[in-house]
C-alpha cells in the first residue's frame, strides 16, 4: 500500500517525480502556490509550454515538465471555485486528485506531492477539502500501482494539523 503524509513545506523544493499545480483554468500562472511554482520552474518556459492548450476546465489537468524544479514533472489541475458547496465542488476537486494520480501513473512516477487544491483564492473551507483529497486519494490508488509515495504539501499549521488526522 503507498505511503501517504502530510508534511509542512513550499511545494516547490520537494523533491518527488511530480508536483500538483493549483492552476487556474488559463494556465497562464497566477498568485498563490501557482505563482511559487511558476517562478521556481522558470516562468517563460512554463507559459510556452502551457500556451499550446488554451484554456484548463475545472477537474481537469495537463502536465509538463519541471524544468528548474526537483520535481520531473508538474501536473496542472484546476480546482473548483468554492460557491456553497451546491455545484459540484466536491466531484470537482474529487476528480482533480484522481486525474492527477491517474496522468502521473501513466509518467512513471513514484512520487507525488499535492497542495491543498482550491483552499487559497478559490476559496474551498480548507477541512472539507482535505477531506475530499484524502478520500479521492485513497479510492485512486488501487489503479495506480506506480504510484508509492503521495505527499500532502501544507502551507499552514492548520492545514497540517487536519491531514495529520485524516492520513493517520
Ligand atoms: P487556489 O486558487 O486553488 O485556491 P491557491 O494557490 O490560492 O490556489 O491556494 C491553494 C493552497 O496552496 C493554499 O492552501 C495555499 O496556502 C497553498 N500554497 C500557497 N503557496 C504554496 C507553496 N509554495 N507550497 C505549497 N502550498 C502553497
Amino acid at each position: 500500500m503507498p505511503w501517504l503524509k502530510a508534511i509542512l513545506a513550499d511545494i516547490t523544493g520537494l523533491e518527488v517525480d511530480a508536483i500538483v499545480n493549483a492552476a487556474n483554468s488559463r494556465l497562464a500562472g497566477g498568485g498563490g502556490v501557482d505563482g511559487a511554482i511558476h517562478r521556481a520552474a522558470g516562468y517563460q518556459r512554463l507559459l510556452d509550454a502551457t500556451r499550446q492548450w488554451g484554456a484548463c476546465p475545472a477537474g481537469e489537468v495537463r502536465i509538463t515538465p519541471g524544468f528548474r524544479l526537483p520535481a520531473a514533472w508538474i501536473i496542472h489541475t484546476v480546482g473548483p471555485v468554492w460557491q456553497g458547496g451546491q455545484n459540484d465542488e466536491p466531484a470537482l476537486l474529487a476528480a482533480c486528485y484522481r486525474k492527477s494520480l491517474l496522468l502521473s501513473e501513466s509518467h512513471s512516477v513514484n512520487s507525488i506531492a499535492f497542495p491543498s487544491i482550491s483552499t487559497g483564492v478559490f476559496g474551498y473551507p480548507s477541512d472539507q477539502a482535505a477531506e475530499v483529497a484524502v478520500r479521492s486519494v485513497r479510492a485512486t490508488l488501487a489503479c495506480t500501482p506506480n504510484v508509492s509515495e503521495v505527499i500532502f504539501c501544507c502551507y499552514s499549521r492548520a492545514d497540517l494539523a487536519l491531514y495529520r488526522e485524516l492520513v493517520a
